[in-house]
């Protein structure tokens, strides 16, 4: 029996692997892949193992999750190191918890390598802080996706000092910024959106919760990031209150000294 390994690729350079991830992939006998991986973390596999695109359509139809989960159970039967290459972090959006769950049952052996996920990929490429003992004391991470449920969001957990990294904000960003007005932020609240972040054709869009509706699409993949740390004006992070703070979900705002 094998192992199947959960390795985050991070945001596509392969300097933001771990070093224990690139050594996985140097010694993987089989490697199902995502299609946010980037090529060069795949360049990094070793030569001799199948590569499988599990993103991609096999014929006429995808993969399911189902077929993938079986695909893992049946490799760790008849390979020593069997990887699961995920975009980011295998934790995070990445539907590990029903390969584990899978794993898991049939006694299948695993072990998660953490990868550097789009949110903290997306602030480094913007050049801000997620969390700052200022204005931003939590970070939600969280999507837009309008799967089953998928937008039944606490809105009370939500207060002038939580930083929201929205993943998979959708192409319309008038939807999204109607979400989180109806969950009470205020219109003049920072928010950036960050496309293909850390790579050589990132964009990086300024704009606030209400200027989001009017502004044009950027290539995904993108991330959006809304809270008091999403500008560039340090004052604006500083600022004792938020402009207009008629936040509803507002709990406690830091006092500055
Ligand atoms: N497991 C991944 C997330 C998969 S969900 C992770 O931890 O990052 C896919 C979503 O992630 C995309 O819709 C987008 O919102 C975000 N994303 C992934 N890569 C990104 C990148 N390079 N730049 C911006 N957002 C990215």
């Amino acid at each position: 029996m094998g192992k199947v390994y959960l390795v985050g690729a991070g945001p596509g350079d392969p300097e933001l692997l771990t070093v224990k991830a690139a050594r996985i992939l140097g010694q993987a006998n089989i490697v199902l892949h995502d299609s946010l991986v980037g090529r060069e973390v795949l360049q990094l596999i070793s030569p001799q193992a199948q590569i499988i695109d599990v993103g991609k359509r096999c014929g006429m139809k995808l993969l399911t999750q189902d077929e993938i989960n079986a695909l893992l159970i049946s490799y760790a039967a008849s390979h020593q190191t069997v990887v699961r290459l995920k975009g980011g972090d295998p934790s995070v959006f990445g539907r590990a918890g029903e390969e584990l769950e899978a794993l898991r049952k049939s006694r299948v052996a695993f072990e998660i390598v953490p990868g550097v996920t789009a949110a903290l990929s997306a602030a480094a490429a913007a050049g801000i802080s997620l969390t700052d003992r200022r204005a931003a004391s939590q970070i939600l991470i969280t999507t837009f996706s309008r799967g089953k449920n998928a937008n039944a969001m606490e809105w009370s957990a939500v207060t002038s000092t939580t930083t929201l990294a929205i993943y998979m904000p959708g192409s319309d960003y008038a939807e999204v910024s109607g979400w989180l007005r109806e969950g009470g932020l205020p219109d003049d609240m920072p928010c950036v959106i960050v496309s293909q972040a850390l790579s050589s054709t990132q964009q990086i869009r300024w704009s606030s919760v209400a200027a989001l509706a009017r502004e044009a699409k950027l290539p995904a993949p993108a991330l959006l990031i809304v809270g008091r740390v999403a500008t560039q004006n340090f004052e604006e992070i500083v600022a004792n209150v938020w402009r207009g703070d008629a936040f509803s979900g507002a709990a406690e705002i830091p006092t500055v000294s």
